[in-house]
């Protein structure tokens, strides 16, 4: 409906009241308590009905109304107190400046960049899990002071809203969003205020272009791009309409416009607000690499005073200041395009050769497709620096993106992890976190001003009774949209009024509903469902929610499969499904549950967050030992189903798995939440929302996943691009030196390996091993010569692996040389080893880097 112009009437607020404007663009509203009441304050029921949105609350209050807290003085000294509070947030010093005084690394700025932002619901910015973790991690950098500068796109419909018909097949509507009544600025250009600053980027051959629009997350700013402007004609207003619709073209139009635009808003945003510019730039998942070849192209031209490079010392200034976060492990969960379909898009990037970028996303690997370009693969190219998102997840794309360092082990791939965490202040009850806040603000189990220990302290009848609020707090919700989702199916809706019980184990499932997280294996055996529900004694019930992707038909059926079961009437009050999962939903939900259950197909879930948000609500999480579950499952936090991996026939599985999942519930659960003392409080089930909050609190918070981030990844980073800045020729000098190595490496080999001894000792003494290297023309700096032992597995290969550096190598002729290394034997059993040379230099962040490395032939 282009035809329709909008106005949208902002409320004049009364001078005494002008500070209500700042709170509520401010996102940190969103997560803090006291700022949330204030707004709840002004009218209770309309912060209700606008859905805790500040801005349409502040828009839709009558004048009457405000003209009343004007001159109500203990509003206005609340008031004052949540701005006095909001100006200290953002200004006192916090975790990161502290931390940045000790470390010469610390870097000035992190660029951000991520497909999807989830902050608040008012934001419809998000599809799901990917989104909520991008919008923790700005949270939780604001909290502890990071400078990051977060960069997205702003899409007009946002991810959609859905619905129920009557026969439970899911609706998608696309309501179009507003920027204007949104808590949003436009950036505006510093000199003419008056004038939106508009970023230009180029597309197949024309010019898009995008205004960019500020959210403020606490301190960290987010940038989002939207195409819906006058100068772009046709389609190209259209690029940023919806997230994740539309054909590949639409999709390479987004992640142009994310990854090359993104870069050019920042460089507007820092230009125009005086911030220093990042030095490490962050892509979140690998819609967003093409920040790479952006970045690329400004050291190809000399932006910003920075002196001209060519392409292969550009292309090492860009990997040495990027961070790549792969997040899925299934295969088809890869972005990858045509590579036509880019040669066309970026026909008129110049300066930069087609066949480099080709070249960067090629799958010139094993079982790899001539034809396609892979934005993973690209992100591991232009980032020297890579994660998955927990433990497993690592192990899993170490061997899944093998391929790119073949010659070595798949441990020694480099892709680190940092397992994803979750923003308390977001996710917890407030009445919760509030039982944990540390007088003392010490102690071993304090951390960011919580002492996640500090339920001990608190008397279990307590805990017990809190509990049944958050259950209640559910529950409300849970009648309310049940019954809207009723009407809006033609249904009756009055039975709707007491369905779910306060005092009833409350079971929670709510995600995206790809085929691998298994929606419906509860259901695999009904009758058995039915009567875990509807025990006299022990019942259980269970809240579920969660979107399919609108093109995705067997998620829909799954959906409506679901749905036909809790419709029956002897199951509805004790099983739900809320339609329109969103941030909104979420929240309540967690703290109401007992029980979080996941059942993913191990180990496709790349970290799951979810489980989390409920463990800090001190719920036990069941669940399949897969992403961050697999890490910190305990027996006090939980339970694990048993994953039936080696079973290949998929129905076996799910029954394998599903049999396991009801027994647990039947033989444990329940047992555990119904045993109560003579004052109704079951001890040991409270014991275990203790256990979970006091033992998995630290390690979930995404203010530690930030914390990883800062200095594992984002430091190292920074100090490798700054060495790399510190003169105009180290880039190019370690351009060349890659090329030479490359080029001269079929020169390098390991010509003779022997081992003085015999081929039996005793466990503690040493075998000295000598090999002959051949050099060629490198130079014995240019190289290191490895010594590696582990323990011999079934097939020959070596595990527990070890590395030694040998260092002092005797030339002997030929421009060979003879390395001699000693190897421990701690351990009795069958010692493995080989010797191994990789190039070396001090800008390379590990052995495998250049994916070269000269092995003894085989005997
Ligand atoms: C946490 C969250 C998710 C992600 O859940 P997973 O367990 O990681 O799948 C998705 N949607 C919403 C609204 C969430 O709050």
């Amino acid at each position: 409906m282009r035809a329709i112009r909008r106005f949208t009437v902002r409320p004049v607020l009364p001078e005494p009241l002008t500070a209500l404007a700042e709170l509520a663009l401010n996102l940190r509203w969103c997560w803090h308590a006291d700022t949330r009441e204030l707004f709840a304050s002004i009218d209770s029921q309309l912060w209700a009905r606008t859905r805790h949105d500040p801005i349409k609350l502040l828009s839709e209050v009558g004048s009457d109304r405000l003209t009343e807290l004007a001159g109500d003085r203990r509003f206005l000294r609340s008031l004052e107190l949540a701005q006095a509070d909001l100006a200290d947030y953002l200004q006192a010093d916090r975790w990161y400046q502290e931390w940045a005084a000790g470390q010469p690394d610390a870097p000035r700025g992190i660029g951000y960049f991520s497909p999807e932002f989830g902050i608040t619901e008012v934001l419809p910015q998000y599809s799901g899990g990917l989104g909520i973790l991008a919008g923790d991690h700005l949270k939780a950098a604001s909290d502890l002071g990071v400078p990051v500068i977060g960069v997205g796109l702003l899409y007009r419909h946002g991810y959609f809203t859905q619905s129920l018909n009557a026969s439970g097949w899911q609706q998608e509507r696309y309501p179009m969003i507003d920027p204007n009544s949104l808590p949003l600025r436009l950036l505006r250009d510093q000199s003419d205020p008056a004038r939106p600053v508009v970023i230009e980027v180029p597309l197949d051959g024309r010019t898009l272009h995008a205004q960019v629009w500020l959210a403020q997350v606490g301190r960290v700013p987010l940038l989002l791009l939207d195409s819906d402007v006058e100068s772009n004609t046709g389609s190209d207003r259209d690029v940023t309409d919806r997230l994740y619709g539309g054909g590949p073209d639409h999709r390479l139009a987004q992640e142009i416009l994310l990854g090359i635009g993104g870069v050019r808003a920042i460089r507007a945003y820092c230009a125009n607000t005086g911030t220093p510019a990042p030095q490490v730039f962050h892509t979140n998942e690998g819609h967003a690499g093409f920040l790479g070849l952006e970045r690329i192209r400004e050291f190809l031209t000399g932006d910003h005073d920075h002196p001209v490079l060519d392409f292969d010392a550009a292309l090492e200034e860009t990997r040495a200041g990027t961070v790549f976060t792969t997040h899925t492990p299934v295969p088809a969960g890869i972005d990858r395009f045509d590579r036509d379909l880019i040669r066309r898009y970026f026909e008129h990037y110049q300066p930069l050769p087609m066949d480099r970028v080709l070249a960067l996303g090629a799958e010139d690997y094993d079982g790899g497709d001539p034809g396609r370009f892979n934005m993973a693969v690209m992100g591991f190219r232009l980032a020297q620096r890579a994660n998955g998102v927990s433990k497993l997840h690592g192990e899993v794309s170490r061997e899944m993106f093998h391929g790119l360092w073949r010659l070595f082990d798949t441990a020694e791939v480099p892709i680190t992890s940092i397992t994803n965490g979750v923003h308390h202040e977001t996710w917890m009850h407030p009445a919760l976190l509030e039982m944990l806040e540390s007088a003392r603000g010490d102690g071993d189990t304090v951390l960011d001003g919580y002492d996640w220990a500090g339920l001990e302290r608190v008397d279990r009848q307590s805990i017990w009774a809190l509990k049944r609020t958050m259950r209640l707090d559910l529950i409300n919700m849970a009648r309310e949209r049940l019954a809207a989702s009723c009407r809006n199916r033609g249904l009756p809706s009055d039975w709707t009024a007491d369905v779910l019980d306060p005092d009833v184990a409350t079971f929670g499932f709510a995600r995206r509903v790809p085929s691998y997280k298994r929606l419906t294996l509860m259901l695999r055996d009904p009758e058995r469902l039915k009567r875990l529900l509807t025990d006299p004694q022990r019942p259980i019930q269970i809240v579920i929610a969660g979107k399919s992707h609108p093109d995705d038909e067997g998620g829909k059926a799954l959906i409506q499969q679901l749905v036909q079961f809790a419709d029956q009437e002897s199951v509805r009050h004790r099983i739900v499904f809320l339609p329109d999962y969103d941030i909104g939903m979420a929240r309540p939900l967690y703290p109401g549950c007992d029980v979080w259950m996941n059942n993913p197909l191990r180990p496709y879930e790349a970290c799951g967050t979810s489980g989390m948000k409920a463990a800090l609500n001190g719920a036990a999480n069941l669940s399949i030992r897969d992403g961050w579950w697999d890490e910190w499952y305990d027996p006090a936090y939980g339970w694990a189903i048993p994953s039936a991996e080696g079973i290949d026939d998929p129905s076996q599985r799910d029954d394998l798995e599903a049999r396991s999942l009801y027994d647990m519930i039947e033989n444990e659960i329940v047992m555990r939440f119904y045993d109560t003392d003579g004052h109704g409080v079951p001890q040991r089930w409270v014991q275990t929302m203790i256990d979970t909050v006091a033992g998995l609190g630290p390690k979930v918070l995404a203010s530690r996943m930030v914390r990883d981030y800062v200095e594992q990844l984002y430091a190292p980073a920074a100090a490798s691009s700054r060495r790399l800045d510190s003169s105009p020729q180290a880039a190019e000098k370690l351009a060349v030196w890659k090329r030479r190595v490359r080029d001269l490496w079929s020169q390098v080999s390991v010509d003779h390996v022997e081992s003085l001894g015999g081929e039996t000792v005793q466990v503690g003494s040493q075998i000295e091993v000598s090999a002959l290297v051949r050099l060629g023309e490198l130079r014995s700096d240019e190289i290191e010569v490895q010594l590696i032992t582990g323990r011999v597995g079934a097939d020959d290969e070596l595990f527990d692996i070890r590395t030694h550096r040998i260092t002092d190598g005797v030339d002997q002729t030929d421009g060979v040389r003879r390395y001699q290394g000693v190897v421990d034997t701690e351990r009795s059993g069958a010692i493995g080893y080989t010797v191994r040379v990789v190039p070396h230099h001090p800008e390379l962040a590990s052995d495998a880097e250049l994916g070269l490395a000269a092995l003894p032939a085989a005997e």
